[in-house]
């Protein structure tokens, strides 16, 4: 990395580098890793009798005469350029200058968007280069698209770019040449050439290649790193055998577990019987039973004389487990508590001292564990649920809870092995792929008109007349939480005075104070309300068994993985349950997405779709948090790539003279992201 300040560019002044501050770009190191966001293919040259207009066009011509016109105080500039083929009129509005730029004769490059104009081809505000310029940045090449900001224009980003790359005569390289070889890689110096300035698409995708692998390795040689780390150089409690507690549990849960959870707590068990730090994520759809694999290993814990924690991403999350873990906690001998941003003063006091003398065997919670004064006497095992949700470092935090203790992570959004490999490389995994017997799949229908529409919620009324609840989730708007809050405010009214006006609802929007969303979310839950009216805030896993009907207004508003989590509130009772997809207008075509979902139930087979219908960059971004942000990879083209990254960063930190040299290359760059797991 080049760590020179862009200041040290010739034309970088203090306004232009505070602009670029603002793209996080300081060093000429961050600005040469500034990659385009896209090309624009402006190497075919036509004449000018060949262009056609709506057409972008690019070709050279011969300045023939410049006119500057001032119509009620604005300026048009005019250049009439000419080739052996006809008259082209470039016009500018507003930058007078641009008459005076050019002199008749001047052999120039044009490229821009053509439309017809008196009988003219007009092309406004092209690019115009010198043909003679020694290099054209702009025109008559395959020219990169930049993200910018204000202030900083397309034109110049291309020139401070480009001087970047020349005040380097060889740029250094990062990867080894035997790793490079093997995997085929151009240098580093070509790769970043090419990559802001391609010769020709070929190079180009070369470029591209080595520097996504770049990316891609090094990422996976600093989990490799982390895992070795933890693997042999910590050690953590052995856990004995399972003994009586975990075998009353066992027998105390109202059900028989299903084979995928006894071959996941059995994966679990294992890892907490060796000495060596179990860092596990535990995948399995909603519904499918992880808290109850959880219990297990908490109760073994326990059973070990250590203490276990458990921490959810929402109140209502946190005191959903504890309610559902503790009476069954209390029954084996396991003491419990809950500690959430609620919990305060001398009952807090009292609680963190019982949890520090070791009085409290099991503690839940949310991140209010993860405040510094929360210390335990002795932790054997952390549970992370939903932890995408969570930052890596979060994590990290909690783990310093404990000398070393074992650590499971649940997630209810499965993800693709490539993915998987990515994102939690330095974790196992175990998988719950197996809904608990008798569950019924969700009868997920799509919707749309007012007359469906009315029934849909006539039925809901009559659902909730027999009993049971439904949920009803508003329009997503991208926009605002405001706006959101109004359209579901709305919804309510509109319900509650027409077809739910006899039906007990309850609002649930994120602009509600956190105390009034408990207080609706309780009422749901002991069954005080029929149905709750809400944004997405109820996505998270909440489990209201006895809810067996979910609307969705416009859901083709939804990514597909969200409309499976929230499909996922419902059927997790006996009852059949049902899914009504509402899509709006009537008379657009069903969505691909909405098809997948009414066709499959398999939150597998639907995270797979969604990748391949979303792409990798936003299935990625959603549960990124705490990742470091991967520029360049595309990972659904990249998939082999990812493989050959991941194989090669476990061959180079096999040796430990590699692994010393790379370390503080490691350090530097993912610094940010890891610093707490590599300080540890
Ligand atoms: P999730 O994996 O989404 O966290 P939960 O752990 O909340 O799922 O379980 C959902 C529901 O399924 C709970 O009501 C739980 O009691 C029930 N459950 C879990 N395992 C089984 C099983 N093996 N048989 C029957 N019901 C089960
Ligand atoms: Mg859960």
């Amino acid at each position: 990395m080049n760590n020179q300040s862009i200041t040290a560019l010739k034309g970088v002044g203090d306004a232009i580098s505070k602009r670029l501050a603002r793209l996080g770009i300081i060093t000429i190191g961050e600005l040469l890793e500034h990659f385009p966001r896209r090309y624009e293919d402006r190497s075919t040259q036509c004449k000018i009798s060949q262009i056609r207009p709506g057409g972008v066009a690019a070709f050279t011509a011969v300045v023939e005469k410049g006119e500057l016109q001032f119509v009620r105080g604005k300026s048009i500039a005019r250049l009439w350029v000419r080739d052996e083929t006809g008259l082209a009129v470039l016009v500018w509005f507003n930058q007078p200058y641009r008459t005076k730029t050019w002199k008749v004769g001047d052999r120039v490059l044009v490229y821009g968007k053509a439309i017809w104009f008196r009988d003219c081809i007009q092309i406004e505000s092209p690019e115009v280069e010198n043909e003679s310029a020694q290099d054209s940045f702009n025109t008559a090449r395959i020219v990169p698209i930049y993200p910018l900001t204000q202030g900083v224009a397309a034109r110049v980003m291309r020139k401070l770019i480009a001087a970047a790359l020349q005040s380097v005569e060889v740029l250094h390289e990062t990867i080894p040449s035997d790793i490079r070889k093997k995997y085929g890689l151009i240098t580093r110096d070509s790769a970043l050439r090419e990559i802001h300035f391609p010769t020709d698409w070929q190079q180009m995708k070369q470029a591209k290649r080595r520097i996504v692998f770049e990316e891609l390795f090094y990422l996976q040689c600093a989990l490799v790193y982390l895992r070795n780390q933890r693997l042999n150089e910590r050690r953590s409690f052995q856990h004995a055998a399972d003994s009586d507690k975990v075998q009353r549990l066992l027998e105390l849960l109202p059900f028989d577990l299903t084979n995928d959870q006894i071959e996941a707590y059995a994966e679990i068990r294992k890892d907490m019987e060796s000495d060596k730090p179990m860092h596990r994520l535990l995948q399995g759809d909603v519904g499918s039973g992880k808290t109850a694999v959880a219990l297990l290993a908490l109760v073994k814990t326990v059973e070990n004389g250590l203490q276990g924690i458990m921490m959810a991403p929402t109140e209502i999350l946190a005191e959903q487990h504890f309610q559902y873990c503790s009476e069954l906690l209390f029954r084996v001998g396991v003491r419990s508590a809950l500690l959430t941003g609620r919990v305060k003063g001398r009952t807090r006091n009292e609680l963190l001292a019982q949890v520090k003398a070791g009085e409290i065997d099991v503690l839940f919670g949310t991140h209010a564990l993860l405040q510094p004064d929360v210390l335990f006497l002795n932790t054997g095992l952390i549970v992370v649920d939903e932890q995408h949700r969570f930052g890596v470092n979060q994590r990290a935090i909690l783990q310093g809870k404990g000398e070393v203790p074992h650590t499971m992570v649940m997630s209810a959004t499965p993800i693709p092995r490539t993915m998987a490999l990515t994102l939690y490389g330095d974790l196992d995994i175990s998988t719950i792929r197996q809904l608990p017997p008798g569950r019924k799949p969700v009868v997920t229908v799509v919707r749309s008109g007012d007359a469906a529409r009315e029934k849909v919620y006539r039925y809901l009324a009559m659902e909730v007349k027999s009993g049971r609840q439904g949920y009803v989730v508003c329009p997503l708007i991208e926009e605002s939480e405001k706006t959101e809050a109004q359209s579901a405010l709305a919804v309510f009214n509109e319900l509650t005075a027409t077809l739910l006006n006899t039906v007990a609802c309850g609002l649930l929007h994120g602009r509600m104070s956190a105390e009034d969303k408990e207080t609706v979310m309780r009422k749901f839950v002991a069954g005080e309300l029929g149905v709750l009216v809400s944004t997405t805030v109820i996505e998270v896993g909440i489990n209201v068994p006895n809810a067996t009907m979910m609307i969705i207004e416009d859901a083709e508003r939804f990514g597909l993985a969200q409309l499976h989590q929230l499909r996922g509130r419902v059927g997790r009772g006996a009852e059949q349950s049902f899914c009504v997809l509402l899509q709006n207008p009537a008379d657009g075509e069903v969505p691909e997405r909405l098809k997948v979902l009414v066709e499959t139930a398999d939150g597998f087979a639907v995270a797979e779709k969604d990748l391949i219908i979303r792409g990798p960059g936003q299935f990625l971004g959603y549960r990124q948090h705490g990742l470091p942000e991967i520029k360049m990879a595309n990972l659904a083209d990249d998939a082999g790539l990812l493989v050959e990254a991941h194989e090669a960063g476990i061959a180079l930190m096999k040796d430990p003279k590699e692994v010393n040299a790379v370390l503080p290359y490691l350090k530097h760059r993912f610094e940010r992201f890891f610093g707490v797991l590599f300080a540890g």
